[in-house]
């Protein structure tokens, strides 16, 4: 029996298990405000913001948590967080923004596909609130 284990197909059939909500946004099944599209990486606005912008900028590659990255997907990593300031000031967060991966249950994940939240207000409003106790 040949029990060698070919990549592409495992690659193939772990992107078919991308029920996630931003799956569907990534194979254009449900719609979504685009900010940034590349051959890696999506971004997107969230749809309940928590603050005047908030995106998400998320992998093409399925990732389901934080929890699930190797060293493979260091550069992947990299990518996504140095994307993260020039959307940023795209989308007008000029003096500064937040950023959250939550990962897991106790992590307060809800959608299991990897994903940087970046959110902020504009100059003129309130900054954030310092992180106080979230439990
Ligand atoms: P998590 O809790 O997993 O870190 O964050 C998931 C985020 O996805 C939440 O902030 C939520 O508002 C956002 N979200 C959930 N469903 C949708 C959707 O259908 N469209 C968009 N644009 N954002 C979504």
């Amino acid at each position: 029996m040949n029990t060698r284990i070919n990549n592409s197909v495992n690659a193939d059939m772990k992107a078919d298990l991308n029920t996630t909500i931003f799956g569907k946004i990534l194979r254009g099944e449900i719609p979504c405000q685009k900010i940034y599209e590349d051959d890696e990486l999506f971004a997107f606005h969230d749809i309940h913001p928590i603050a005047e912008v908030h995106f998400l900028i998320i992998p093409k590659k399925f990732i389901p948590t934080l929890a699930d990255v190797t060293a493979d997907d260091s550069a992947l990593l990299g990518k996504m967080l140095s994307l993260a300031p020039l959307l940023a000031k795209q989308q007008g967060l000029i003096e500064g923004f937040r950023t959250a991966i939550n990962t897991g249950k106790l992590g307060g994940q809800d959608v299991y596909h990897l994903h940087i939240h970046v959110f902020g207000n504009r100059p003129g409003a309130n900054a954030l609130r310092a992180m106080g106790a979230l439990t």
